[in-house]
């Protein structure tokens, strides 16, 4: 049985929920308690080929409406999702762990991702070539690529989701997701307010299971023409191999260890304040946390001191807490994570500043974890840690702080704080990330390109950028008789 407020999930084909054929289900733990608090349905063969023959059908609809009426579904869509925002919000947070506060907000992004790109869907448009042949009209077209599959993670468990379905739904793509199973009841009620909201049936698609038998199935598949990803770089290559030998379209969103350079003329309190609080954020399990804080050496006695302080000054605790700012990690793999990357950084005589421990002993709560005095060869510095932990390292040249940002296959977001505009001129051409930004937080809205370069993945889910990855284009090329 679930929580009285926490329902079990079961797959969505068809626009019906339903078990799986065999009636498996996973058990779905609350990482603040480390309680089963209810379960989700496990997708067998028999399921994902019903999920796969639905999302056909649904494409031949789709496709054949307008942008219009496209949109006018996403846009009702999206006022369901904004009115149910707080019931989501704390589903998220008892499956995920962050702070509900973050959760509303992640869902209230959604809710923008989709008006977004309801509306940038009514603007793509093909083109006219003058033709050589003055008897000849020459179109370009855009036409949807067909049945997506998309694989999400549980970090952002409607964000991760959203940016794929939006830009699939607005180019006329039907969309079959496998959605974390660690966090299954946040993602299915994005996809009821899309029932709600009257999306025709097999339009969109929700399947949960082993991720890995899920997409060896879906990805080599007919059905499916393209592929889109987010999680690690490792799985992402696997996928995209795949991918590969089936001449998939693909979209990979992956790991980062972003930099955050602070030049000897930057507000330092700016930059502890921006880049302090966004290595908090999710508990650090985030694609583009800060990692990687590279100061300046006349400035580096400062920033340690008031990023420590801002560090002790987050609040742990349950994320249905109001007061929590910052939550369990998602599950226990991260403490064991966070635990081998304090334990490399001791025994390299690193100094842990403040936290390096896992706190009390039920639910996933790592303290807030500074750490100076290491060298680049620190395990810290080189995997993303995706958790609660900063590492500081001096810099005496700016140049060198590029070098040292640029020298990791990693290329997804980095941050920097300047004065100078030389400085905003150097980072902006040097930098080698999908996402670079100066003197702010990240502020990743839906009109602007998301995405990583290097063995941070391929492909955008933001701006205009994101549509094309959904769209095929046909040269036309008519001569009249
Ligand atoms: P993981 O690498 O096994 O899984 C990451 C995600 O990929 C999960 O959602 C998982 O369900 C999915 N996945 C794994 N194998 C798959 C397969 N064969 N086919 C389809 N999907 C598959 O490990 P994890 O413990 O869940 O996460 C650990 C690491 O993943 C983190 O350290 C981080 O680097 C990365 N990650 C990145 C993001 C991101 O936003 N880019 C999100 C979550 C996790």
């Amino acid at each position: 049985m679930s929580t009285p407020n926490y329902p079990d999930t079961r797959l969505l084909i068809d626009n019906v929920w339903v078990d799986a054929a065999d009636g498996r289900v996973l058990n779905v733990l609350n990482p603040a308690t480390g309680q089963v608090i209810g379960h989700v349905a496990h997708a067998g063969r028999p399921d994902l080929d019903r999920a796969l023959a639905a999302a056909q059908r649904g494409f031949e609809v789709w496709r054949a409406s307008s942008a219009h009426e496209r949109a006018a579904v996403m846009r009702r869509a999206a006022s369901l999702l904004r009115e149910r925002a707080d019931d989501v919000a704390r589903l998220m947070t008892q499956e995920q762990g962050k702070p509900v506060a973050e959760a509303r907000a992640e869902t209230l992004a959604a809710v923008s991702i989709i008006e977004w790109f309801a509306d940038e869907g009514l603007r793509v448009y093909g083109r006219l070539v003058p033709s050589r042949n003055p008897a000849a009209q020459q179109l370009v077209l855009k036409e949807p690529v067909g049945p997506v599959a998309a694989f999400t993670p549980w970090n952002f468990p409607i964000n991760q989701v959203v940016r794929k379905l939006a830009a699939a739904l607005a180019t006329g793509c039907s969309f079959l997701c496998k959605a974390p199973e660690e966090t299954p009841a946040s993602p299915a009620a994005l996809m009821q307010a899309f029932v709600d909201a009257g999306i025709p049936a097999g339009v969109i698609g929700l399947v949960y299971g082993d991720p890995a038998e899920i997409s060896s199935y879906l990805i080599p598949h007919p059905v499916i023409r393209k592929v889109t990803f987010t999680g690690s770089t490792a799985v992402g290559k696997q996928l995209a191999a795949l991918a590969g030998a089936h001449m998939k379209r693909v979209t990979m969103e992956l790991g980062g260890h972003a930099p955050v350079i602070v030049a000897e003329d930057a507000d330092v309190a700016l930059a502890v304040k921006v880049a302090g609080r966004a290595k908090f954020r999710n508990a650090g399990q985030v694609c583009i946390s800060p990692t990687r804080y590279l100061v300046h050496r006349s400035l580096v006695d400062e920033f340690t001191r008031a990023f420590v302080q801002q560090a002790e000054s987050m609040r742990l605790g349950n994320g249905l807490e109001e007061a929590t700012t910052l939550g369990p990690l998602a599950n226990a793999r991260r403490l064991t994570a966070m635990d081998q990357v304090v334990a490399d950084a001791r025994q390299r005589g690193g100094d842990v500043l403040t936290g390096g421990h896992r706190v009390g002993d039920v639910g996933n709560f790592f303290a807030p974890t500074v750490i100076a005095g290491l060298t680049t060869e620190a395990d810290l510095f080189n995997n993303e840690p995706f958790g609660p932990v900063a590492g500081i390292l001096p810099f005496d040249r700016l140049e060198d702080a590029i070098t040292e940002a640029n020298r990791l296959s990693y290329g997804l977001a980095a941050y920097a704080f300047t004065r100078s505009f030389k400085n905003v001129r150097l980072l902006s051409d040097r930098v080698e990330a999908g996402m670079l930004w100066i003197n702010q937080p990240s502020t990743p809205s839906a009109e602007l390109p998301f995405g990583g370069i290097k063995d941070s993945g391929y492909g955008t889910e933001g701006g205009p950028e994101a549509l094309e990855g959904y769209l095929n284009t046909k040269t036309v090329s008519v001569v009249g008789v």
